[in-house]
Parts: structure tokens; C-alpha cells; sequence
């Protein structure tokens, strides 16, 4: 059956896709995967041939378009080809919607060039140890320091994907007293590397007290 769901444009993307991922992957692919780990060089070659930018606004460096079958393209080649881009699914598809609908113009400005770039990896801390699906169930906190300018976490997270390579972990963390409503925020910080341990990304893992 002839798919009509896509355009040209979506058909050449997929040919210059199916062209790299035999390149740059297919032959790294086992050694990655038992490594556990893509390069971080890797993500900045994805940034050069525009997978991170597409939906990115132009005016942080991205093409601005504003559909999801550019990333239903690349799931199918990954899949036709059996590989994966090591936990990177998230740094676009869920982390960027959180940065361009609620991040100020200074932060966009700091953080969206590098993540179309593949020079600044994001991921996503929402699960802990003891909460999945149920998040208003969440524990962990984040105290504004007593100076006013950060916040402190404390907490566990777990299974976060991308999390081995993160440069900056958009964490989800109680900033008021459980009531009957859910207050909860979420806020990228850089990722301090004592305290977190890390997994192969076929099952990551990351903690942060
Ligand atoms: C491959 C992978 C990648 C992941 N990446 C991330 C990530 O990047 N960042 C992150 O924060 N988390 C990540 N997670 C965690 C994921 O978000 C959680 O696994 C998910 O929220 C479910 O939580 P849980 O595993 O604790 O299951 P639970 O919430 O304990 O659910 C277990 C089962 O109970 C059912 N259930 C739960 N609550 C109810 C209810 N009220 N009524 C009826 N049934 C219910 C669920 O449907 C499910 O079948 C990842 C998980 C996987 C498998």
C-alpha cells in the first residue's frame, strides 16, 4: 500500500537518513552497544546533518517546522536498520517541547543553539525509585538556596534515558508542600557527575541527591 502521510521533502530526508545511519552507525553499532555508550562526538554529527534542529525555532538555530513525522521517519529507519541513536530519542521529542513553552528568551537563547547543534544533550528526570506513572506522587524537593540564587535538589530519579550522556536534565521536583493539587516544577540544571551512576543506555539509570 502507497503511504500518502508524507511529502518529498519527508522521502529525501529519509534517503540522506538511511545514508548515514549505514555509515555512522550500522558499523560502530555492536561495539556501542557493548560499550553501553554512543560518543558524545556521535550527537554532534546528528546536530550537522539537522536531525536535533528540525523542529527547533529558526531563531535559535533550528528549521522551525513544527510537525512530528520528520521524527516518525527517523524511528522507522532506526527500526528498518535495527539500531538505535543511544538514548537521544528524548533530548528533542520530549525535552524541547518543555523549552519552548516555558523556558524565557534568555534561556532559549542559552540552551536551544546547542541542543540543535548536538553540543548540549538534554534529558528528562520525572521518575524516582518509588514513582512512575503516578507523579503526583513524587518526592523528591528543590529548596531555593538561602542566598535566592539556585535551588537545591534532593531526591532520587531513575531510568533516565539519555541520562549517561546529559549535559543538561530538565528535573521535575516538588517546589511547595503536597496538598490536595500538585505542585511540582521542572527546571534543566547541568548534571554534577559524583553523584550520579550510569548504565548502558538499554537500561540507564541516574541518581542525584
Ligand atoms: C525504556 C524506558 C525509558 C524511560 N525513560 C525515562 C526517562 O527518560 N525519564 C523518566 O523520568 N522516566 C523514564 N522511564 C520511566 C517511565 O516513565 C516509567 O517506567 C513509567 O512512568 C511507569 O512507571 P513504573 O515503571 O514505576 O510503573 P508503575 O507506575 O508502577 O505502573 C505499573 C503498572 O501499573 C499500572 N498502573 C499504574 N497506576 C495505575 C492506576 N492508578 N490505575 C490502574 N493501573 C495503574 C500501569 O499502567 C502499569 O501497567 C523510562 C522507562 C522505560 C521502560
Amino acid at each position: 500500500m502507497r503511504r500518502t502521510v508524507y511529502t518529498e521533502d519527508h522521502e529525501a530526508f529519509r534517503d540522506t537518513l538511511r545514508s548515514f545511519i549505514e555509515a555512522e552507525v550500522v558499523p560502530h553499532y555492536d561495539e556501542w552497544y557493548e560499550a553501553g555508550i554512543v560518543p558524545k562526538d556521535f550527537y554532534r554529527k546528528l546536530g550537522e546533518l539537522g536531525v536535533f534542529g528540525i523542529e527547533v525555532p529558526e531563531e535559535y538555530g533550528g528549521a522551525g517546522i513544527e510537525s512530528f513525522k520528520y521524527q516518525a521517519v527517523i524511528s522507522e529507519e532506526l527500526a528498518r536498520a535495527g539500531v538505535s541513536f543511544g538514548g537521544s530519542s528524548v533530548h528533542i521529542a520530549l525535552c524541547l517541547p518543555y523549552l519552548t513553552g516555558l523556558a524565557t528568551d534568555e534561556q532559549k537563547k542559552r540552551w536551544l543553539p546547542g541542543m540543535a547543534a548536538g553540543e548540549m544533550m538534554f534529558a528528562i528526570a520525572m521518575t524516582e525509585p518509588g514513582t512512575g506513572s503516578d507523579l503526583a506522587g513524587m518526592k523528591t524537593t528543590a529548596k531555593l538556596s538561602d542566598d535566592g540564587t539556585h535551588y537545591v535538589l534532593n531526591g532520587a530519579k531513575t531510568f533516565i534515558t539519555g541520562g549517561v550522556n546529559a549535559d543538561r536534565v530538565i528535573v521535575c521536583a516538588r517546589t511547595a508542600p503536597r496538598r490536595t493539587t500538585t505542585a511540582a516544577s521542572a527546571s534543566p540544571c547541568s548534571w554534577s557527575t559524583p553523584l550520579w551512576t550510569a548504565t548502558p543506555w538499554a537500561a540507564s539509570s541516574a541518581r542525584s541527591d
